[in-house]
């Protein structure tokens, strides 16, 4: 299964770069096999191949493919810069459960710092976690990473959706469940989860002047990578069940 071909048609497609790699050494394959290909943007279908180089696979649409598996609404993950790897299995977990994109952002209390040199780095080695949990979940839209931003730029970029929350553990806010219930197909959420240490009751001050609404996510403080997996869950509970 391969995201992102580099052209596509109703009858051919084209693949360059990395799949070419591992369709040809690693899995092997021969003239007349067919493989599963989505151009990331919704469409999939189903090729046989019909020629293979080191350079380039090219592959005879055989069928295009209808199954749904994105969710209804397209949930962004706003996430504060964690420490470690952590960043990494969010985004793999993130796109199995199907996030649409991710925005990550440094905040107050975030820790790692990433000059421009080691963000470039970083950044091709998220995308690449993403295109191959998106393989592996046979997502037919690739989520898009978005470059880290500031807290006051992600404030900002809340404009261009329909919903927008800022996840805070504090007693007797409105659950992520609300919120959910109240989106319709083809709505959009951003929702801000902090890093380690949390947000500034300051932060959320901002958040909330800006109409980002404060949610719970429950009784329990999660870790903040197991809050954007718990949203995901109840979006694909409200939506998909
Ligand atoms: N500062 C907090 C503390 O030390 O108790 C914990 C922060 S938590 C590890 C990281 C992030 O996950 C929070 O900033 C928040 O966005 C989100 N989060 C975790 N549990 C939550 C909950 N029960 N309700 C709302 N947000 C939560």
């Amino acid at each position: 299964y391969f995201v992102e071909p580099h052209s596509f048609t109703e009858n051919e497609l084209t693949i360059v770069g990395d799949d070419v790699h591992h369709i040809v050494n690693v899995m092997r394959a021969r003239e007349g096999e067919e493989i599963i290909v989505s151009d990331g943007a919704g469409r999939s279908a189903r090729a046989k191949l019909v020629s293979l180089s080191a350079k380039e696979v090219r592959a005879e649409v055989m069928e295009m493919l209808q199954e749904e598996r994105e969710l209804p609404i397209r949930v962004t993950i706003g996430q504060g810069l964690p420490k470690g790897e952590k960043l990494e299995w969010i985004l793999q977990k993130g796109t199995e459960l199907g996030a649409y994109s991710f925005f990550p952002f440094s905040s107050e209390r975030t820790i790692v710092k990433l000059d421009a040199k080691k963000e470039a780095k970083k950044l091709e080695r998220w995308r690449k976690i993403v295109k191959e949990a998106a393989e592996q979940s046979h997502r037919a839209v690739l989520p898009e990473l978005l470059s880290p931003v500031s807290f006051r730029e992600i404030l900002q970029a809340g404009q261009s959706y329909t919903h927008c929350a800022i996840a805070y553990e504090k007693e007797g806010s409105t659950t992520i469940h609300q919120v959910l219930e109240e989106m319709t197909a083809g709505d959009s959420l951003l929702v801000l989860v902090g890093p380690e240490g949390g947000f500034s009751p300051e932060e959320v001050a901002q958040a909330e002047s800006k109409g980002f609404l404060t949610v719970s996510l429950g009784p329990r403080i999660l870790r903040t990578e197991t809050a954007s997996q718990y949203v995901l869950a109840c979006a694909s509970y409200q939506f998909e069940r």
